[in-house]
């Protein structure tokens, strides 16, 4: 057996070799979607924060309201003294947010899907999931124990075939799919899904990370989101039935087994949702600066926030990358195993924050970069 740090070095070789290798930097994240790095100001096209709620002014304010009256941490999880009355708020507006009838604030989006899945999921099941389903949806899969079977990427015909082939040898099944898939920008056809669950006695589970406002679909059994991305603040959550919800919170180990959220981030997710509400300009803003953005380029038109350039190369597409960053653009190197090999690109997403000019900049480099 090779001492530990000698088996790390041979493993970080070889991430290296395929040029997967990521360096964490040092960055400030500022309003309006600038961002100081090595000492230089970038304009960020790579954060979440698609509606600029987390430098919101009533957002931040939430949040240092609540650490003067409840302090800094929750304390213990939420089965012992961690369930501040802050919960209950937001779990009835998201509910009533998402349409459901129920919802459970959990630690993180990563923490809602590895906690639901295993809690409903296990080996006499099947799990039929869309190939590019994000990695903590696949870990949850993985610690369920459940069969698993993937479609082509939003190919529900593709899915059709499968339950028809192998649902009947399997006690209860499970689709998962995003409702905005979160390294291509693209949407998911909810309806027909929804749809086979119904026609094959299946449940249907969608994540909901990169939404930035109501889901309008068909029916959905459980919907599980983030309050990371556009609600600008940190956790996760899950929407169902009231039952289903019941039921997590007395099965779902992730929730059960971790401390509770602090209520400053609660309360600022509750002001974040108060403004997501009141304001679907902000919404519609944020998406129309995709549109833009990708008619300037004269590729196909944005679907959501988040618009990929596939490039195809490791190598290249951090190069353009850094590039871009020379110019004064953050934009993510999205690289496998986050995406499928050769298939590497930029990522771009855009806010309600971005300024038409800097889109146009945007624009102007990419197409002198030639990518
Ligand atoms: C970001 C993301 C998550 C994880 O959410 P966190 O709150 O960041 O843990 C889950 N699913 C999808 C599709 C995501 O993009």
């Amino acid at each position: 057996m090779p001492a530990l740090d000698e088996f790390v070095r041979e493993e970080l070789e070889k991430i290296h070799n395929r040029a997967g290798y990521r360096a964490l930097s040092t960055s400030y994240r500022q309003e309006n979607n600038r961002v100081a790095r090595d000492e230089q100001e970038l304009i960020s096209f790579a954060c979440n924060d698609y509606l600029g709620l987390s430098h919101h002014p009533h957002v931040k304010e939430a949040a240092q309201q609540a650490i003067l009256y409840y302090g800094a941490g929750a304390g213990a999880s939420r089965m012992v003294t961690g369930n501040h009355p802050l919960y209950s708020e937001l779990e009835k507006k998201l509910a009533a947010y998402k349409g459901t009838e129920s919802a459970c604030v959990m630690g993180s989006g990563y923490l809602a899907n590895i906690g639901v899945i295993p809690a409903l999921m296990g080996e006499k099941d099947l799990i039929i999931a869309d190939k590019l389903i994000h990695a903590c949806l696949l870990d949850g899969i993985r610690l369920s124990g459940a069969t698993l079977l993937r479609f082509p990427h939003n190919n529900s015909a593709a899915c059709e075939k499968l339950l028809h082939k192998h649902r009947a040898n399997y006690r209860n099944c499970l689709i998962v799919t995003e409702t905005i898939f979160s390294m291509d920008g693209d949407l998911a056809p909810i309806a027909e899904l929804s749809q086979l669950a119904k026609n094959h006695k299946c449940w249907l589970l969608v994540d909901d990370a990169h939404g930035i406002g109501e889901v309008e679909t068909g029916k959905i059994d459980i919907i599980v989101g983030t309050l990371s991305k556009a609600f600008g603040s940190y956790g996760g959550y899950i929407c169902g039935s009231n039952l289903l919800i019941d039921y997590l919170r007395n099965s779902a180990r992730s929730f059960i087994f971790s401390t509770a959220l602090p209520p400053m981030v609660i309360a600022s997710a509750l002001a974040a949702l108060d403004i997501m509400k009141e304001d679907t300009n902000l919404a519609a803003k944020a998406l129309a600066n995709a549109k833009l953005f990708t008619s300037l380029l004269g590729i196909e038109a944005a679907q959501s926030t988040i618009v990929p350039l596939i490039i195809g190369e490791a190598e290249k597409t951090l190069a353009a990358s850094q590039k871009l960053e020379q110019e004064g653009f953050f934009v993510a190197a999205i690289r496998p195993p986050t995406v499928p090999p050769n298939t590497s690109r930029l990522r771009f997403t855009f806010s309600s924050q971005h300024k038409q000019k800097d889109i146009e900049r945007l624009a102007e480099a990419i197409k002198q970069g030639g990518w």
